[in-house]
């Protein structure tokens, strides 16, 4: 016998990002290589000396005061937590909840939407053009009206790979009081400047999320940051795990800082793939490659995208199928990875394409 769970949990679908083995992993946006040697080895000695028997620092706060070095910023702007994923789960819990509304700009990362759903926070979607641009007068149209608590923007977004430009995050920004989270998670792919960072000493009400999973190659590890208002921060801290962020994962984070410069190299790489990719790409017949800032590229197929996805994976290579949503229909989602990898890409779908 068992009593029903949650209400808002009929009908909820485990997420499930169908990250199956394969040759080829170019399906979760992550690095294909590990952190650099040197990193690691700095990583490993600093693990010897851990106590693993004691509570970890509940706030992070040694790591905290190291981001905002980084960023010019003080610790009561800066909040870790166990990947973004967890972070977009409190300030679900902060800012939603019965009665809140959430202005969501589909297609987009579907945790947004989920954790919406499972605070019972309304959801008001403003979607994207078809072509993926955003719909910037109608967003700050409806944020204008006065009655949302939250506005998430995703620049680079993920699936679609585009940027928001920092004009129109301040103009959402001056219209309205609702939280607006600008998720950068792939902002590093990004040209230099993209960032919306600036913004934040005037704006009590933005809150940017950054995280080590993609440009810093610690997907495995769980850790992301907001960089916030001291006001944000401190709601943050009411609805938080207490000790989310493990002794384990701040010991790593705080090398990864410290040697952060080891990573412009893979950065830089990742960024000339993209355009090599996506330009090899776009040479084939029936395939629209949506310009991207990100680690990956969003590519229409004018065929069955889900067969191809199955094609590919039948070859070894796990890409990321769209094709299920309407707004995406026929898209696969390709994480950029080495050359190599990026050829194999490129030369198995040449030689589908001409099946
Ligand atoms: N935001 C976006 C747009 C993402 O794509 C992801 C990862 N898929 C995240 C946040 C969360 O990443 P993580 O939990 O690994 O930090």
């Amino acid at each position: 016998m068992l009593r029903s769970s949650n209400p808002l949990l009929a009908g909820v679908e485990p997420y499930d990002p169908k990250y199956l083995p394969a040759d080829v992993m170019v399906s979760a946006n992550e690095m294909t290589f590990d952190v650099p040697a040197a990193v690691r080895a700095a990583v490993v000695d600093r693990l010897a000396d851990l106590a693993f028997n004691r509570y970890p620092d509940p706030l992070a706060n040694e790591l905290r005061d190291s981001i905002a070095q980084w960023y010019g910023l003080a610790r009561d702007n800066v909040i870790c937590g166990n990947g973004g994923d967890e972070l977009l789960f409190n300030l679900a819990l902060a800012w939603g909840g019965a009665g809140n509304s959430l202005i969501n700009v589909p297609p987009t990362f579907s945790v947004y939407a989920a954790n919406a759903h499972l605070t019972g926070t309304t959801v008001v979607d403003v979607p994207r053009r078809t072509d993926f641009t955003l719909d910037e007068d109608a967003i700050v149209e409806r944020a204008s009206k006065g009655d949302v608590g939250t506005v998430i923007i995703t620049s680079p977004n993920n699936p679609t790979g585009d940027l928001a430009s920092r004009e129109f995050v301040e103009r959402l920004l001056n219209a309205t009081d609702a939280l607006v989270l600008l998720d950068e998670a792939y902002i590093e792919f990004a040209p230099e400047g993209s960032s919306c960072l600036p913004l934040l000493a005037k704006h009590e009400n933005l809150v940017i999320l950054h995280t080590f999973s993609k440009a810093f190659r610690l997907a495995g590890v769980r850790l992301g940051y907001l960089l916030c208002s001291p006001r944000v921060a401190s709601e943050l801290t009411k609805v938080r795990q207490p000790y989310s962020v493990d002794a384990v994962s701040q010991a790593i984070a705080l090398e990864v800082v410290k040697n952060r410069a080891a990573f412009a190299e893979g950065i830089q790489m990742v960024k000339a793939e993209r355009e090599r990719l996506a330009a090899g790409l776009a040479e084939l017949p029936g395939v629209t490659v949506y310009p991207s800032f990100a680690n990956f590229l969003c590519v229409r197929f004018d065929r069955d995208a889900g067969k191809l996805w199955q094609d590919l994976y039948d070859r070894g290579i796990l890409v990321r199928d769209f094709s299920a949503n309407p707004a995406t229909r026929n898209c696969l989602r390709i994480s950029v990875g080495t050359p190599e990898e990026n050829d194999k890409v490129l030369n198995a779908i040449k030689e589908l394409a001409n099946v």
